[in-house]
């Protein structure tokens, strides 16, 4: 996959909607989106770190400063899509219920733990994480946390927020503005990147997936990847059927999770960037097959990665 995007900044999705898209791809190069009504508007996530969202919210500028941000979402409770809070705190901030316990897991001091640890898993998120810079990052949690799904007015623009998790992560919001035929999906969909099921269950996002489809909408703004459409979702879909397939094989075989991660041959999603998700995906079929099998932690989870992409000693 080619690892620059284009188009990249902010792109004018009409009917008030846009994306933010980073110019480059990899691990917490996030999206954002900006749904604007009458005076105000509404920011779909910050970014992983304060340089880049104030970048965005410099490069929304030309549009806020006639519609200022008056609610911001976090689709979802990982730091690429909240670190960025605290410079839009003045904002009515919201996100699903289990967003806010995923946050309260994994904020920046879990971060800048894992960044510097002196481990296989530390040497490994400085080479994906390094880009970032997580000091002066407050975790500013959202004012206002909702369950299922909810409708807002944004300047006379309706906006639905679906939780459609956990999936992904434990609350997975997408946001629909049936006006523009426009869904900003965060984690819901990759873009080009290979999906990552933190929490699940798999039957959460294959349901997730189905919704999207539903929709009467043509415009995917995904949490990571270039605006697309429903063939995303499809590619996404197919993914985590083939993983959930293959995993369940080797764990009917008795295939420890750590074997059946480096045994499993991706075909046809090979070229996704980020294949090393795989072991994170492998841990969580297994854990929804074996329940009595215990969680693994961050650094556990990024080790496991490390071992998938770079099984060479002195990583
Ligand atoms: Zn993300």
């Amino acid at each position: 996959m080619a690892s620059v995007l284009s188009p990249a900044g902010r792109i004018d999705l009409g009917h008030g909607c846009h994306a933010w898209v980073p110019d480059t791809a990899g691990w917490g190069m996030s999206n954002a989106g900006l749904v604007t009504g009458r005076g105000e508007s509404l920011l779909v996530d910050t970014l992983y770190d304060l340089h880049l969202t104030r970048a965005l919210l410099d490069g929304l500028a030309p549009v806020t400063d006639a519609a200022p941000v008056s609610t911001v979402v976090n689709t979802h409770g990982n730091g690429d899509h909240w670190f960025g809070n605290q410079l839009v705190a003045h904002a009515e901030i919201i996100a699903a219920r289990g967003s806010l316990t995923d946050m309260r897991q994994v904020g920046p001091a879990e971060m800048r733990a894992l960044t510097s640890a002196d481990t296989a898993a530390g040497r490994f998120a400085r080479r994906i994480f390094g880009r970032f810079d997580y000091s002066g990052v407050q975790p500013v949690l959202p004012h206002r946390v909702f369950d299922g799904e909810t409708v807002l007015d944004i300047g006379g623009t309706e906006v639905r927020l679906i939780d459609v998790g956990p999936a992904h992560s434990a609350g997975d919001t997408i946001v629909h503005v049936p006006r523009a035929r426009t869904v900003y999906t965060g984690d819901i969909v990759f873009a080009g990147s290979t999906p990552v099921i933190w929490h699940g269950p798999f039957a959460n996002w294959l349901t997730a997936c189905d919704l999207l489809l539903s929709l009467d909408m043509d415009i995917i703004v995904p949490g990571h990847g270039p605006v697309t459409t429903k063939e995303a979702v499809r590619t996404v879909r197919d993914y985590l059927s083939y993983v959930h397939e293959q995993a369940t094989a080797r764990f009917s075989a008795g295939m420890p999770a750590e074997a059946a991660g480096r045994d499993i041959s991706l075909g046809r999603f090979a070229d996704l960037d980020e294949s090393e998700r795989l072991a994170v995906n492998v841990h969580t079929v297994y854990r929804e097959l074996d329940p009595s099998l215990p969680p693994l932690d961050g650094p556990r989870l990024f080790g496991r990665m490390a071992d998938l992409a770079c099984p060479c000693p002195g990583l």
